[in-house]
């Protein structure tokens, strides 16, 4: 009886409709859609004996996080670089217009001299070969996607041999026993956590071993009593099997770098070490679009070119757009017209005049010393040192919602008492708007 009245009192699609007016911006078919989901949410609350809860607001919520919750532009001042949920590297100048000049048709299989069908976009491809020094290369949507693709295409019903210590998660559900899995490998662990010797690898080779993989791990580092294998002696032992050494290097790194990068791989010298294939993503710290990149032996990437999994993975004409001119600006050295450079060169003392500059006429704002980090998979304990903007309030969460909820919304990090803003990862032209968003904020 009870449950019945319950049900009787759940509005009619049409009487919301009509009460709610936010609902009339998400267009009628939409509003509608959204309106009879929570009805029926409710509706099945009430016959599991449930409370309903409150529809109308239930109604509301949805709006907000459809109208609230684009893909819209942010401004970065957390300090962690390469942020996966803020999108990882931003753009260059050039690869953004590169990317609207895409937008519309564009010769992305297409030969303009000859009018005919062509590769796909292969001045990105071969920039990236180049770039490391491999015999080819090709682009895919990303690096997750790559490691499927060469797996699939290289491996597929046979066993792929992998050192205990690199079977890694990374955010977002990437796991790689999974991906293995789903590319159809065999997956063949060998070692131990921290510590995994050549002749562990030697050992698990077999007629059925189709590839011995080695993996970045990107997000953590083991310390104390770890060994493994260096690079150009898994590459030799592949060799004498016959089968094929796949780097998965990860952070996108091209050739060596100085400083916090000393110890990260990259894709130059692990080729030139004797891996036969590497992977890694686009915009790590390469810098660019959303992609992964294969490079390595020709016969290789064409078997991967040629695998049904290529299509599924395919990178779309706007990556690749972005793709081409950032690769054209690393081989031209004009490097650093990327974003992900500027942030990773730029001296602690001139962040903290920019933070100066923004702190003077604030009351609540000081600068401090403190450290940016890479993020997105790269450089794992290592950090960069920067100078912090300091704003202190008595509920810094309330304060860092705020300034989300801005136009543009900065993101912030919260510690204690305090907002924490770091300049690193903030484009110096948007230094004007967090200025006037925290001035705001004091009154
Ligand atoms: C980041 C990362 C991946 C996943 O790359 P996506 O481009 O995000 O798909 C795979 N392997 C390693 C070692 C990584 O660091």
């Amino acid at each position: 009886m009870e449950r019945r009245e319950a049900l009787r009192a759940l509005p009619q699609v049409d009487e919301v409709l009509r009460e709610l007016p936010e609902l009339a911006g998400l267009g009628s078919g939409v509003a509608r859609w959204v309106a009879r989901r929570e009805i029926e949410a409710a509706r099945a609350r009430i016959l599991d004996g449930l409370e309903p809860g409150d529809v109308r607001a239930a109604i509301d919520h949805a709006v907000h996080d459809l109208t609230a919750r684009r893909v819209g532009r942010v401004i970065n001042a957390t300090g962690v670089l390469l942020h996966t949920n803020l999108g990882r590297a931003p753009l260059s100048d050039e690869a953004r217009s590169a990317v609207l000049e895409a937008m519309g048709p564009a010769a992305v299989e297409f030969d303009v001299g000859s009018g005919q069908r062509a590769q796909r976009a292969p001045v990105a491809a071969t920039l990236a070969a180049a770039l490391c020094d491999a015999q080819d290369a090709l682009v895919v949507n990303n690096n997750a996607g790559a490691l499927l693709l060469a797996l699939g295409a290289l491996a597929r019903g046979r066993e792929v041999v992998v050192g205990r210590g690199e079977l890694i998660e990374i955010g977002g559900e990437f796991r790689l026993p999974d991906v293995m899995e789903a590319s159809g490998a065999i997956l063949r662990e060998v070692g131990t956590t921290n510590r995994t010797h050549l002749h562990d690898y030697e050992r698990a080779l077999t007629e059925r071993t189709a590839m011995i993989l080695k993996v970045h791990p990107s997000n953590y580092r083991i310390v104390g009593f770890t060994t493994s294998p260096e690079v150009h002696e898994l590459a030799d032992l592949a060799r004498g099997a016959g089968i094929p050494l796949l780097y998965d290097t990860g952070s996108g790194l091209l050739a060596p770098r100085e400083g916090i990068f000393a110890d990260e791989p990259d894709a130059t010298s692990a080729l030139a070490a004797g891996a036969d294939l590497v992977c890694f993503s686009g915009d790590k710290l390469l810098g660019g679009p959303q992609a992964g990149i294969i490079a390595g032996r020709a016969d290789l990437i064409e078997r991967c070119r040629r695998n049904p999994v290529a299509r599924a993975v395919r990178a779309d004409k706007l990556t690749l757009a972005a793709m081409e001119a950032t690769l054209w600006a690393r081989a031209r050295g004009e490097a650093g017209s990327i974003p992900t450079e500027r942030m990773l060169d730029e001296p602690a003392e001139h962040i903290r005049r920019r933070a100066r500059a923004i702190s003077a006429n604030l009351r609540n704002a000081e600068v401090i010393d403190g450290r940016s980090v890479t993020g997105g998979g790269s450089v794992p304990g290592s950090s960069i040192p920067t100078a912090l903007i300091r704003f202190a309030v008595p509920t810094p969460h309330i304060a860092a919602r705020t300034l989300r909820t801005d136009d543009p919304p900065i993101v912030a990090r919260v510690e204690r008492d305090a907002v924490v803003l770091d300049l690193r990862t903030v484009d110096p032209a948007d230094d004007g708007v967090i200025a006037s968003a925290l001035a705001r904020l004091e009154r």
